[in-house]
Formats: structure tokens, C-alpha cells, sequence
């Protein structure tokens, strides 16, 4: 359909095509460039984080994060089961699994209380290390993530992996502008936090992701094995490494981006409250959570439908593709996902009760204020039939 109003598509009105021009009559399109390292800084700026490695994805990013943090084959990692199916990847990618638990009402994040109820109830320490007693596994990182770009409650989250001796990594993948209690998203505690800057994401390098730290030692290792884990400018390689470097065209457009990032976020926030201004009377409806202690960065917005109410998520999507607007339904948690069907698994009943109701809305940081009105009349009238 010719004005189908996209559900979130980016914004690349700055400097990106003069960048990308510029790798081209440098020649410099690979992963040695001045963008790579002007684009780490940019990111370690907005994240607040001591160092950062720029990397080609947001998977390729966690996959790094946990490799470097020690997680190796048999290993359980927790994770919310609330989450896109690239967090329990790049677990199982280390020949480790997830243990998969439930989030909180409040964030949407991992709830901590849970958490810390599984670590005190289910492991046993042996030497310096923490075992699932059910598994005989080792537990060995925890990976809160920020859904939507809205941090989890990490003060208690990192308070209990300490004392467990887990190691945290963020995954922060949407989640690049927001704050927790204060503070931005690379010093919320965790040993490594990952940023995604996939296409869809608020800021994006066509693909990409970012991996920071404040531990500069630890963001040098994962550089390190990031880049063939070559210990001299020779062929000598000094353990099992990966080619995860992000290129220049990417950190071209990446650079452009970051630019505007204030802006970019600005955007995504004012679109969610205008959906929340102008949807707030609509009966039953919820909006996606708002806690408190953080502001979160709006990547997506939309609202929640209320069961027996509503028709459900996936038909209102049907709806409203007929009138021209790309909405979505959201991520189907993992413990639901054939790879992960047997992954050792808590309880998940505040994440059974949400995942289903949720409506993505379309909120590309260019949508214009016309469209939005669109969106909001066509879900009124389908919602209030
Ligand atoms: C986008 C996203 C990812 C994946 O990032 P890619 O860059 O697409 O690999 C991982 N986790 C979450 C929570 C995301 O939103």
C-alpha cells in the first residue's frame, strides 16, 4: 500500500550520505576507519560508560559481552524471559543456556525479587562457584535487559549477582538515552552493556552494535577477541577469537546518527506521550510502563489491550494493516520458543499475563503528526466498536 505508515523506519536526514561518501573516496570501507573510533566515543558519551567497543551487531555484541565475562560451554545464564530471541542466542551461542525467569509489572525488566529467590532456593556454592542444583549446571552471568529501551531495576538486580559471583551484562540493545535513578545506561553496575544500532533501532549504523564498560582492561579483552584475538600486528593469535568488528560505512552512518541523538530520543518520547495523551480515555487500555526510578528511551511505543475486552493483539494488527498502518504484536517470550523449550525455566506468570497484550504502534522518529492522528482515530474506531 502506497501510504502505509510504517511502524518504525529511520531517520537519515543529517549527515549520513556525506559520511558514507566520504568512506567511499577514502577507500576506507572496512573496520580500520576514523569513524569506528570517533563512533566508540560518541557512544561511551552518550552511555556514560568508561570504554567501548564498536562491534557488527547487537547479538554479535552480547555473544562478545559474555565470552569475555567468562560464560562457557554448559554454563546457565539468567534471563527474563521477556525478551527478543537474540538474547537467548547469544547464550546459546556459547554452548551455554538460558535460565529463564519471570519479569516485573513495573519495567517489564527481570523482577529482582524473583531472582533473587531462584539464586537463594536453587544453587548451591561450590569453590568460588555458584551450581544449579536441579541442572548440576554452572551459573555464571545474568543479563538483565531494558525492554523497550526501559532499564530494569538494576540497584538490587546487581546487588544479588555480586553476592552470587554472576557476572552482569546489560542487554541495552534498545535502550541508548535512557536513565535509572539518574544515571545513563552504561553505569548502572553491570560489567558490560550492549547497545544495538540495528535499522529499527532509535539510532542506527544500518547494523551494529557497541559494547561498554568501565573497566577498561575488560572492554580491551573484548576488543580483543572481537578482532581474531590477534595478540601482535603478525599472525599470532592467542586464543579462539571472532571477527565481529564493526566496518567504517557502518560507523559512517552511525556517526551521522549519534549527532542527532538527543534529538532522535527527544522524538521517540514525545511520540509516546502523544499516543498516551490521546488514547488515555480509550476503556480497558494500558500504556507501557513508566516506573519512577527511570525514564526510559520510548524506542517503541503502543499500549496494552485488555483481555476479554479487546479483540486480541494479532487481530487488531489485521485491522489496522487494512486501513494502512503497520502495528505490531511483541516478542514471544523464549520460554515459548522451540530452541528453548527444555532451557531450565522459572514460574513466568507476569510475563504469560502481558507478552499477548501488547500492541506496537507505529513511531518512526519522522512521523509526522497527521500520521499519528491517523493511527490513533483508526485504533479508536476498531477498539471502540
Ligand atoms: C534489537 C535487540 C537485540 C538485537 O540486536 P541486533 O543488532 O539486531 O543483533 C537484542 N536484544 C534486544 C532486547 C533488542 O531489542
Amino acid at each position: 500500500m502506497a501510504d502505509m505508515i510504517p511502524l518504525c523506519v529511520p531517520d537519515l536526514r543529517g549527515n549520513e550520505a556525506r559520511y558514507l561518501q566520504d568512506c567511499v573516496d577514502s577507500t576506507f570501507v572496512s573496520s580500520v576507519g576514523p569513524f569506528v573510533t570517533q563512533f566508540e566515543e560518541a557512544v561511551a558519551k552518550a552511555i556514560d560508560a568508561k570504554a567501548v567497543t564498536a562491534v557488527s551487531s547487537g547479538t554479535t555484541g552480547l555473544h562478545l559481552a559474555l565470552t569475555t565475562l567468562g560464560v562457557e560451554r554448559d554454563d546457565l545464564v539468567v534471563l527474563p524471559s521477556l525478551t527478543f530471541i537474540a538474547s537467548a542466542n547469544a547464550i546459546a551461542h556459547c554452548g551455554a543456556s538460558p535460565w529463564l525467569m519471570d519479569v516485573s509489572y513495573d519495567s517489564w525488566g527481570l523482577d529482582p525479587a524473583s531472582f533473587r529467590k531462584a539464586l537463594e532456593i536453587q544453587t548451591e556454592r561450590r569453590g568460588s562457584d555458584v551450581f544449579h542444583k536441579a541442572s548440576n549446571r554452572r551459573v555464571k552471568a545474568v543479563m538483565p535487559v531494558y525492554v523497550l529501551g526501559q532499564p530494569a531495576d538494576m540497584d538490587p538486580i546487581v546487588e544479588t549477582a555480586r553476592e552470587f559471583g554472576l557476572a552482569v551484562v546489560a542487554d541495552a540493545a534498545a535502550a541508548l538515552g535512557a536513565t535509572y535513578k539518574g544515571r545513563s545506561v552504561g553505569a548502572l553496575g553491570a560489567d558490560l552493556t550492549v547497545i544495538s544500532f540495528n535499522g529499527n533501532k532509535t539510532v542506527t549504523a544500518g547494523g551494529g552494535g557497541a559494547v561498554g564498560g568501565q573497566d577498561e582492561a575488560v572492554v580491551a579483552l573484548a576488543r580483543h577477541l572481537g578482532t581474531t584475538a590477534r595478540s601482535d600486528t603478525g599472525y599470532d593469535h592467542d586464543r579462539v577469537g571472532y571477527n565481529y568488528r564493526m566496518t567504517n560505512l557502518q560507523a559512517a552512518v552511525g556517526c551521522a546518527q549519534m549527532e542527532r541523538v538527543d534529538d532522535l530520543v527527544a522524538r521517540k518520547r514525545a511520540i509516546s506521550g502523544r499516543y498516551r495523551e490521546a488514547l488515555m480515555g480509550v476503556p480497558g487500555i494500558g500504556f507501557f510502563p513508566d516506573p519512577a526510578w527511570a525514564v526510559g528511551a520510548c524506542w517503541f511505543s503502543g499500549i496494552t489491550l485488555g483481555e476479554n475486552r479487546h479483540p486480541a493483539a494479532a487481530d487488531v494488527v489485521d485491522q489496522l494493516r487494512t486501513k494502512g498502518i503497520d502495528g505490531r504484536t511483541f516478542w514471544k517470550p523464549i520460554h515459548l520458543q522451540t530452541p528453548y523449550l527444555s532451557a531450565p525455566a522459572e514460574a513466568t506468570p507476569v510475563c504469560e499475563a502481558v507478552w499477548r497484550n501488547i500492541l506496537t504502534l507505529p513511531c518512526s522518529a519522522g512521523l509526522s503528526d497527521a500520521d499519528q492522528d491517523r493511527v490513533v482515530d483508526a485504533l479508536k474506531e476498531i477498539l471502540c466498536q
